[in-house]
């Protein structure tokens, strides 16, 4: 972030702009949505400048800017249009103490002004540090649209209510106060029986979350998918929207945590490679402990929570502590690593069942049916099997797999770094060497990526003619 988001107090402050043309008047028609002093140095002002100062909106002064002129001012903008001029005027605002904005000149600015979505008090400012102002633009228009106009009246009643609203603990208790008003009961207000029904909502409001006994703590026990946030579900957001602690693993991604409510307690329970960091009992007490407190708990952990995830384990804990909870569902890091390679885990006429295996266990590397598994046309989707790779690919040759079987590895399977290894079975332990790995893996036994698998098809074609037409 090179430029950092602020909103600046300028109730009461002067912001001085120079210039008279179109660039000016596009800069004022934002600055005059606030509540500063506006003036403007021009010595040829377009009469647009000239109505807004007949009308007292602003204070044109009929010369250009000159040394002092912007003495005591908060914000200064170079908007003449012309660069030798918006450079002179610009050093002589520095020199006056003013902070400096060139119109079009990102690199000699000392701020930049964002694109706004304005439904005061509350206020959007989209940035992109002069990047992609067609992408500002969009995400305005979307948010034009998403946020309804009554929001800022909304904001404003709702201000004018806070210290009344204080009868209520500080905390959720409040929290979800204002959030039933301002996603249900103040826009039904509104649309029901206009803004003057908002106010007395809002009082009956009060009494009623005044009336309300105390929540009771729950668990979501949720799935937060392989690492692209966009594979996360609907539930899943939802659920985080809502949490009062989250308690996260070390592969739930960083973009993921990011769309927990602000306010949340992040707990970090990550488990590192072989054995964890934090210990199921410490996982398991931390969720009974802010529950019992009365908190909506989210436990996030990657992929979905129903696969390899110990769950049960914090479900007996929860059921032991008589705390509620729910499973939500995630996408496995099975379905990401094959939707990667453009495979499906079953196919007719291929295999009809899927393994989901895990390459150790509490015991070290885990056994498994080997003989089953060896069979041509089997699918084995293996977690945490990077380590054990060498020690499944000798069990699976004993036990008689062919060596050509395909084997790939999917490594951050659709997240923006994933990588692919396509190997056969009996390089499989070289190519891993080779290709060093570091983040979480998946080996698909019995799959190629789509692509290779067409080539090696058409290739087993292509020898069975050239040998029919020998
Ligand atoms: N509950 C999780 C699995 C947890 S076990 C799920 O449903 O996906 C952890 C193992 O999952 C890792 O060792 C790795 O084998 C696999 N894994 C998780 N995320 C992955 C990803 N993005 N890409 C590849 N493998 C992943």
């Amino acid at each position: 972030m090179k430029h950092f988001p602020i909103f600046l107090s300028v109730e009461g402050r002067l912001i001085v702009v120079s210039g008279g043309g179109e660039a000016a008047i596009a800069k004022l028609r934002l600055l005059m949505k606030t509540e500063a002093c506006i003036r403007v140095f021009a010595a040829h002002a377009d009469d647009v400048i000239r109505d807004w100062a007949a009308e007292g909106r602003l204070e044109w002064v009929n010369r250009g800017f000159a040394a002092g002129d912007a003495k005591g001012s908060a914000l200064f903008y170079a908007a003449n249009e012309d660069d030798v001029e918006d450079a002179r005027v610009a050093g002589l605002a520095a020199v006056d103490g003013a902070l400096v904005n060139i119109v079009d000149n990102l690199a000699d600015s000392a701020f930049i002004t964002p694109a706004i979505v304005d439904r005061d008090p509350v206020t959007v400012a989209i940035g992109t540090e002069g990047a992609a102002p067609v992408l500002a633009r969009a995400i305005k228009a979307d948010l034009e649209e998403r946020l309804p106009p009554v929001l800022g009246t909304l904001a404003k009643i709702g201000k004018a209510f806070r210290k009344t609203a204080d009868a209520l603990p500080m905390g959720r208790k409040r929290r979800d106060f204002w959030a039933d008003y301002y996603f249900r009961k103040g826009p039904l207000a509104v649309e029901n029986d206009g803004v003057e029904a908002v106010r007395p909502a809002l009082e009956d409001l009060l009494n009623d979350h005044l009336n309300r006994t105390a929540r009771v703590g729950h668990v979501d026990l949720v799935g937060a998918g392989p690492g692209d946030p966009e594979l996360l579900t609907l539930k899943a957001r939802k659920a985080l929207d809502a949490a009062d602690v989250v308690i996260y693993d070390r592969l739930v991604a960083p973009e993921i945590l990011e769309l927990a409510r602000r306010e949340a307690l992040l707990i970090n329970v990550g488990k590192e490679g072989f054995g964890p960091s934090t210990t199921q009992d410490d996982i398991n007490a931390q969720m009974v402990k802010h529950a019992k407190e009365g908190a909506q708990v989210v436990r996030l952990k990657g992929g979905d929570p129903v696969i390899f995830g110990r769950l049960d384990e914090e479900i007996d804990a929860l059921d032991v502590a008589e705390i509620s909870w729910r499973i939500v569902p995630g996408i496995t890091a099975a379905s990401a690593a094959v939707a990667g390679i453009g495979q499906s885990l079953t196919q007719r006429g291929r295999n009809a069942s899927v393994r989901i295996l895990t390459g150790h266990d509490m015991k070290g590397f885990a056994e498994h049916d080997w003989r089953q598994l060896a069979r041509s046309g089997e699918v084995a989707a293996i977690y945490m099997g990077k380590k054990s790779a060498r020690f499944i690919q000798g069990r699976l040759l004993m036990h008689g797999a062919s060596a050509e079987t395909p084997v790939t590895v999917i490594e951050n399977a659709s997240r923006p770094e994933a990588r692919v290894v396509a190997t056969k079975l009996n390089s499989l332990s070289t190519a891993l060497d080779d290709a060093r790995l570091n983040g979480p893996a998946l080996t698909l036994i019995g799959l190629a990526p789509r692509r290779a698998a067409a080539i090696a098809q058409s290739l087993i074609e292509k020898t069975a003619k050239e040998a029919i037409s020998q």
